[in-house]
This record gives C-alpha cells, structure tokens and sequence, in this order.
C-alpha cells in the first residue's frame, strides 16, 4: 500500500496536523510520501524527512498562501504521478476544502474528519464522528481511485523520527498556476496567538460574561496558562468576539488537552465542537446548565468571582 500525506504550512510554518498525518500513515503501514507546497520548503521539507518520509516538495513565490485551485492541480498531478492508495490530508480549513476537491477530481471516496485510521481485512478503515459526536461510523472505500481522508487535529501523536526519508524537488508547470481567483494576503485576526485548533489548552468563554468588555476575563486566563481563547456563538453573534473564535456546529472544532468553559450553558451546537477535549472544566453559576453533564470537573459560582482567582492561581504558578 502507498500513502500520500499533505503537508499543511502557514508562512512556510507547519502544522503539527503535518506531522500527525504521517504518524497515521505510519500505524496503516506501507510506503508513505508527502506533499509539501509553499514560497519556501527547504526547512519544512527536512523537518517532514526528518520522520522518515519521501518529501515531494513544490516551491513557488505564487504557492505563498494556501489556493485550493492550484494546489489540487498540481497533488493531483503527483497523485496520477505516485499512484497512491491513501491520502491523508487535515481536517483543518484548508484540508477539508483541499482534499474535498481532489476526491472530486480524482473520483476517489471520501471520508472527512477523521479521529481514527486502522486496517480491518487488510482495508483502510476510517472512524469519523456523526451527529454531533453521538454516533461514529466506520468507512471503508471499495473505489479503485486513492481512498481521501482528512484526518482531525490532535487524534494522532505526531511522529517520531526516523531514519530513511528523503527530499525530492520537484519542478513545477507553470500553467497550473494560473487560477480564477488569486489570493495576496493572509491577516491573522487574533493577532498570531495560539491557534485554536491545535493548541492544547482553549479558554472559552459564553454569554454569561454579559458584555463585551468582560471577555478580558477569558484573555487574560488564557494567556495566564498559554492557552487558545474560544467563544460560543452567543457573544459572536452579540459582536463580542470575532467569528475566528466560535467553537461549535458553525465553528470550529477543536481537542485539546484542557477546555475551559466559562458562562458557556453547554448548548448542543457548542459542545459537538469541543465534547471530545481530554479534560472540560465548566464554570456556570447554574448547577443544572447542560454543559456539566460533560464537564469533567464542574465550578458551580460566580465566573466574575472564580475566573480572576483561578486567573492569579495560575499566575502564581506558572510564574
Ligand atoms: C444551526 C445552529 C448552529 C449553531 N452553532 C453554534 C456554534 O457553532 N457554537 C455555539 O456556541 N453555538 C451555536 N449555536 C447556538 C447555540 O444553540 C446556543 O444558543 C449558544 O451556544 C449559547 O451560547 P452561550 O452558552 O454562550 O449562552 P447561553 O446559553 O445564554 O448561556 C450562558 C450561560 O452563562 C451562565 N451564566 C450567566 N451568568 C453567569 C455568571 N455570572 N457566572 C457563571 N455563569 C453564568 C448561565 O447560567 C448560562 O448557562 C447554534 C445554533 C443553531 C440553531
């Protein structure tokens, strides 16, 4: 079996989901390469050698920032090219958009949001969740085309290093550059902080900080313990919070190590978004707000009174 992983980069930076990808590819076994496109690969392109893949690595000005356009013509050109059984791509903004793309293209079957990668009867056998989380579907594809999979952030440890990887440069034909649309800048809106999707530690924070002004309560935990911040939808839609911090059904999806809920009442559409973190910790002055029943530990108070002493707690702590 062969087994293409795309490599997620931004500002010629990779994403751990790189690395997780090839640690999965890894537990499926067979021969693994990536897909590296960016303005500037020779770092990051050693950095994926360096797990014992074969980096196929594209480097262009124009391949700056992430354009789902010309970056599926050129992997499906490396695909027609490797003829790969699997490819692994993130289940991030960029991979669902990317490997949706190529899947159609290909004419390949799909499976997206990944928590799970196995062989059962020797047949790549993807774990995704549904509705909401509540039910999880195993999938399999019987096409003869390459199997898609975006695979979720933090559901795999990254890989290890290992001996046996190499860097292949690759040319590119200019002409698939060439797309309808062109981006020309990328502005982080939460000013290069922790990215929420692969940060270990997300503070979140709900309606029940009641204004706008409050929600340096919530920054300023975060930032106490090197966490991501996070809202509901409550205080986006309120114009509290940019919509890049929304968590949930029209949001993001994230796993982290740690979640801190605090005013969030646990609404369905919020948790689907964060019901998988290792540990949830709630702070509502409702004992019966939905969220505890998730909650791993559960502070039934005031946030106003519990967030700021938690906040100097960690302070003191963590220096
Ligand atoms: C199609 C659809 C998609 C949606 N997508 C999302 C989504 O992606 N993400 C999302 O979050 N929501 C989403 N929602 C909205 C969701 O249904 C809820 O309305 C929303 O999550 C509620 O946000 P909240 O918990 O901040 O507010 P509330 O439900 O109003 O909860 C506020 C909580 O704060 C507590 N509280 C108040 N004051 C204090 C205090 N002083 N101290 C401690 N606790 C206090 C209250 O007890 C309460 O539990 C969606 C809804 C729909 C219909």
């Amino acid at each position: 079996m062969k087994i293409l992983t795309i490599a997620e980069q931004k500002n010629n930076v990779l994403s751990n989901i790189s690395f997780e990808s090839i640690a999965a590819a890894k537990s499926l076994g067979g021969d693994i390469c990536s897909a590296l496109l960016g303005s500037d690969t020779s770092g990051m392109s050693t950095a994926m050698a360096a797990k014992g893949t074969k980096v196929f690595a594209f480097t262009h000005p124009d391949l700056k920032y992430f354009q789902d356009e010309a970056h599926a013509k050129i992997i499906k050109g490396l695909i027609d090219r490797e003829k790969p059984d699997v490819v692994i791509g993130s289940a991030t903004f960029y991979g669902k958009a990317l490997i949706a793309r190529l899947a159609a293209m290909c004419g390949g079957g799909m499976a997206s949001d990944c928590t799970g990668l196995s062989l059962e009867s020797d047949m790549v056998t993807a774990l995704r969740p549904s509705y909401g989380g509540n039910v999880f579907f195993t999938v399999q594809s019987n096409d003869a085309a390459p199997f898609f999979l975006t695979l979720r952030p933090k559901v795999v440890a990254e890989a290890g290093d290992e001996s046996g990887g190499e860097v292949v440069e690759e040319t590119i034909d200019e002409s698939l550059l060439s797309c309808k649309a062109k981006v020309t800048d990328h502005v982080s809106e939460s000013g290069g902080k922790v990215s929420l999707t692969e940060a270990d530690i997300v503070v979140a924070g709900g309606r029940g900080i009641r204004a706008a002004e409050n929600f340096k309560l919530i920054e300023e935990m975060a930032e106490s313990v090197g966490a991501a911040v996070g809202a509901s939808r409550a205080i986006v839609d309120a114009g509290w919070v940019q919509y890049s911090h929304q968590i949930g059904q029209t949001g993001k999806t994230v796993n982290p190590k740690l979640y801190i809920a605090i005013g969030v009442s646990g609404a369905i559409q919020h948790l689907v978004g964060m019901r998988s973190s290792k540990i949830i910790v709630a702070i509502n002055r409702d004992k019966d707000a939905p969220v505890f029943n998730i909650a791993t530990y559960g502070i039934v108070g005031d946030l106003f009174e519990i967030a700021p002493a938690l906040t100097k707690k960690f302070k003191e702590a963590l220096g």
